[in-house]
């Protein structure tokens, strides 16, 4: 029987983990399949408070590890599959043992979606990425493209012009799906073109990284390439929620909905991205793994004298 055990090891999960170990709750984490979360595939993390120069994404999730591990954090490699949370105990499932706990921090992110093209998996992190504010200070003065029509797609591309030279927005309709205002930022902005309905077929590339991509324009068939060094997917995002289908309230898109980081169910808790679809930044994952904490601590307090 476990005090308190966190679903997934990013910002918001490591996050968690510092402060209920730090409480004494000795806390288990089940890292996922992704150890240290969505910042160990990208290099530089300059946006992240108290590092100056900025510092790459493994090693500061390595840090965030260590932090946790030496107030006493117990880490276990493996993914949740299913959860009965409808009474405490609560039940994790984990495909070969099942955990029962206390509390439940969740904290499973998100995951961006991109087009799925062989050539785009092959160059992310070297020209392809799916965060503007994230990877965007890395394009000053040089061509970048976006794909997506709406909203995260129009504001990608709009902060994107305060570095890159020009700005290619790539959609596969004539119209955008964004709102109104967003929209018009777009198609007025003078950094911006727009490459209407079209779709990427591949993203062009050398050792260098990202050179460029060909597209097709659905209604003429017309096949074209736009010389770019930076590749952004913002065709939106999935939230990882479905070991907790059934079990918790989640919006239409997925997300998780909570009250602060409050789940319906006393006592579970929620962090990070995968009850953000606004923000998605590490330092609010990392905000909201420390309320969740302290919320299953006095949890713990109130209900097991902990
Ligand atoms: P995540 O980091 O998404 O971690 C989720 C964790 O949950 C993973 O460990 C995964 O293994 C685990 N998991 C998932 N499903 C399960 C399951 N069923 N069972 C167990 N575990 C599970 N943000 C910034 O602030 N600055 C940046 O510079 C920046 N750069 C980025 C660059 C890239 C390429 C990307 C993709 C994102 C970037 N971000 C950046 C966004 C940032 O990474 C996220 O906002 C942040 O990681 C969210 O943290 P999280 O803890 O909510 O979840
Ligand atoms: P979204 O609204 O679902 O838009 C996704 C876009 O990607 C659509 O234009 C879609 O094209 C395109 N797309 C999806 N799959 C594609 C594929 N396989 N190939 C090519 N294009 C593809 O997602 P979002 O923009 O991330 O927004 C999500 C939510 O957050 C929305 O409710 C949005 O309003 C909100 N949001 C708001 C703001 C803001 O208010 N400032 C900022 C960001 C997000 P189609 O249009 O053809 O379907």
């Amino acid at each position: 029987m476990e005090n308190v055990v966190i679903v997934g090891s990013g910002p918001a999960g490591y996050t968690a983990a510092i402060y209920t170990a730090r409480a004494g709750l000795s806390p288990l984490v089940i890292e996922g399949m992704q150890p240290g979360g969505q910042l160990t595939t990208t290099n530089d993390i300059e946006n992240f408070p108290g590092f100056p120069e900025g510092i790459g994404g493994s090693i500061l999730m390595a840090q965030m590890r260590a932090q946790a591990e030496r107030f006493g954090a117990r880490f276990q490699f493996g993914e949740v599959v299913k959860t009965d949370f409808s009474q405490r105990p609560f039940r994790l499932d984990l495909g070969e043992t099942t955990i029962e706990s206390n509390t439940v921090i969740i904290a499973t992110g998100a995951t961006a979606r991109y087009l799925g093209l062989e050539s785009e998996q092959k160059f992310i992190g070297r020209g392809v990425s799916a965060c503007a504010t994230c990877d965007g200070a890395f394009y000053r003065d040089v061509p970048v493209v976006v794909v997506g029509g709406g909203d995260t797609a129009c504001e990608e591309a709009i902060f994107l012009t305060r570095f890159a030279s020009r700005v290619t927005l790539i959609h596969r309709r004539d119209e955008l799906r964004a709102s109104k205002i967003m929209a018009e930022r777009v198609v007025n902005h003078d950094k911006i073109e727009i490459a209407w309905d079209s779709v990427v077929e591949e993203v062009l590339g050398d050792d260098s990284g990202v050179t460029g991509v060909r597209i097709r324009n659905v209604k003429t068939g017309e096949i074209s390439e736009i010389a770019c060094a930076g590749y952004f997917a913002a065709i939106g995002h999935k939230p990882n929620t479905d070991a907790f289908a059934g079990q918790l309230e989640m919006a239409e898109n997925g997300y998780l909905i909570t009250d602060g980081v409050k789940t319906r169910h006393e006592g579970i808790y929620a962090a990070g991205d995968v009850c953000d679809s606004i923000y998605r930044q590490a330092v609010t994952a990392a905000g909201t793994g420390c309320a969740a904490a302290l919320e299953a601590e006095r949890f713990l307090h109130e209900h097991h004298g902990q």
